[in-house]
């Protein structure tokens, strides 16, 4: 062969070298975990910060839960507290914790949770969603919609957690179609939580009954009704959530607490059965009603 065609030969050859490459190492996870049993997925009302550092009812819900639950692999978390341009996934070896909030006291700010994140697993549920670019992230980290709730359930810290952001440019159909592409996560042992609030209106919170299990007419009758339709399986209504009137509207003035929910039924399965708790509003205008799906 003379010099010039081979070199031609091995230029020709390089791209389909590194497209093998790069399938190879982008499908680590999913091909060589093995398969598990179905994991469930979970949406988890997170509340105030508080919840972090509290002994309440609702941490300990949050433990009771995980007990239930085979030891996952990984964490995958949609926090109300992520919102991006465009899709984001976490893919730094090590997060940060985050105390994205203002005025609390010093105890809570000096929580750091350790967990370690897992690029790969960022590399792939790249890979895994193709309705929409998934890009990865090394900014972010852990922000409270993750750790207040997640350090409760594995203490150790010793499970990697890996945040996808809600992107405020898509509606809340394009986050259904979105999440549903990360079903086959469930079944190689990852846990995804989708943390939120399903009422949250911060703006009408009574600051008199900030600790109470206390809830307005309108925040109980929308929790009543997102609760029938959870379990009647009516995603259709959920998503359409701003057509369901005035409760409704009063609960989401804003989506980022809601929209959670829509990821975590995406990943539903017809036959899981669906647990719910942690089923109490609270300060008026929030409710802190959780599910376990599967
Ligand atoms: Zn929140």
């Amino acid at each position: 062969m003379k010099r010039g065609e081979f070199l031609k030969t091995i230029i020709t050859a390089l791209p389909a070298t590194l497209g093998v490459m790069k399938l190879n190492a982008l499908n680590t996870i999913l091909e060589n975990w093995g398969n598990t049993p179905k994991m469930p997925v979970l949406f988890l009302g997170h509340g105030s910060p508080m919840n972090g550092v509290e002994e309440n009812e609702f941490v300990q819900g949050f433990r009771k839960v995980s007990s239930e639950i085979e030891t996952p692999k990984a964490i995958v978390v949609i926090s109300a507290h992520w919102q991006t341009k465009g899709t984001q996934v976490t893919a730094m070896e090590n997060p940060r914790t985050i105390h994205d909030f203002n005025g609390f006291p010093k105890e809570l700010y000096e929580i750091q949770y350790h967990a370690p994140g897992l690029p790969q697993l960022a590399k792939e549920i790249k890979s895994v969603v193709t309705s929409t670019v998934v890009s990865l992230d090394e900014k972010w980290g852990l922000d409270h919609g993750a750790w207040t709730v997640i350090r409760h359930m594995y203490p150790k810290a010793d499970i990697p957690v890996v945040q996808l952001s809600l992107d405020y440019y898509k509606n809340p159909l394009e986050h259904f179609e979105l999440a549903k592409q990360l079903y086959q996560l469930r079944s190689k042992g990852i846990l995804i939580v989708g943390s939120g609030n399903l009422v949250h209106n911060l703006g009408m919170v009574n600051w008199q009954k900030l600790n109470e299990n206390f809830g307005y007419d309108w925040a109980i009758e929308a929790n009543e009704k997102m609760k029938q339709f959870i379990l009647d399986g009516n995603h259709q209504a959920l998503i359409n959530y701003s057509k369901q009137g005035k409760a409704f509207d009063l609960s989401i003035p804003t989506p980022e607490h809601y929209l959670p929910l829509i990821y975590s039924l995406a990943l539903r399965d017809k036959k899981d059965e669906l647990r719910i708790f942690n089923d109490e509003p609270i300060a008026g205008s929030l409710t802190m009603t959780s599910v376990k799906i599967g």
